[in-house]
């Protein structure tokens, strides 16, 4: 395909047929719902549709890149372009509409600038099954750390309630075109069973634990009566140090803590 790379949509193609290859083996789109973000000029989407899955949906956000795609794809029935922002999108909708509520898995390569937010956004939606995405290696060394490490935060803490890892691989800056400024890894998330059911008061939560560096846990919740209340409670009774730091708890001691915040909302 003939483009000229767009620096203001992070275009930094993926050129080798290993990773790719790595990439397939650990996202196993056969049969499944896909959803692809920012398939670019479709070298990672020719190897998603090789494996035949049940549909394969892709949000490409430059407009010059899709009259290519659709030439050299319009040709699978399993095959769908949307041209919009991912961030702008409806996804839940979407997902109603394309996939009739079913589960998807998301396999993406995607700029570095926009991964976290795409990440909270993926979050938001239950039916999102595994997400399959291309990394700065910086974040997903935040997303393996354990607490008390410098990597560990509220990106950490948000995306272990949630997802669990399966795998991941570091990838080299070197097998992209044009060459990045760093390292990147692809990592292999799949939704728990088991996570908090009101997704976005229990982000909110996390957010407020973390938003404040150097105040303890119990400090960072007092503009919130709520959180604050029920958590002093909590620490209280399990013998906790009351200044202790959101950066030593765990993400199964935040979904503890916040299950009485849900009881004590719904009692
Ligand atoms: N997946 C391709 C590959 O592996 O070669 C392209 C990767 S490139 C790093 C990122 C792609 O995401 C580009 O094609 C870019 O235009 C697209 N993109 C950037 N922001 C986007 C957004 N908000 N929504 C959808 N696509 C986006």
């Amino acid at each position: 395909m003939n483009h000229k790379t767009k620096k203001k949509f992070g275009q930094n193609f993926l050129m080798d047929k290993n990773i790719l290859d790595k990439i397939i083996l650990l996202s196993k789109p056969n049969k499944k719902n896909i959803i692809e973000i920012g398939p670019g000029t479709g070298n990672l989407t020719k190897y998603i549709l090789k494996e035949e899955p049940k549909k394969l949906l892709a949000f490409e956000i430059d407009e010059d890149l899709i009259p290519l795609l659709k030439d050299e794809f319009s040709s699978f029935e399993n095959f769908k372009l949307i041209a919009s922002d991912f961030l702008k999108v409806n996804l839940e909708e979407i997902i109603e509409e394309e996939f009739f509520g079913e589960n998807v898995d998301v396999i993406a390569n995607l700029p570095y600038y926009i991964s976290s937010r795409i990440i909270f956004k993926l979050l938001e939606n239950p039916q999102v099954n595994s997400i399959g995405i291309m990394l700065q290696k910086e974040l997903v060394e935040r997303i393996v750390s354990k607490p008390s490490t410098k990597a560990y935060g509220r990106f950490s803490v948000a995306l272990n309630s949630f997802y669990e890892i399966e795998d991941y691989f570091i990838v080299s800056r070197n097998v992209f075109n044009p060459v990045p400024k760093v390292d990147s890894a692809f990592i292999k998330l799949n939704k728990r069973k088991v996570f908090p059911k009101e997704i976005k008061d229990y982000l909110e939560f996390i957010k407020l634990s973390f938003a404040q560096k150097r105040k303890t846990f119990l400090n960072s919740l007092k503009t919130n009566e709520l959180f604050y209340n029920i958590t002093y409670k909590y620490l209280v009774k399990q013998n906790y140090d009351l200044k202790i730091r959101a950066e030593s708890l765990s993400y199964k001691e935040f979904i503890n803590i916040y299950e009485e915040i849900e009881k004590e909302k719904n009692a």
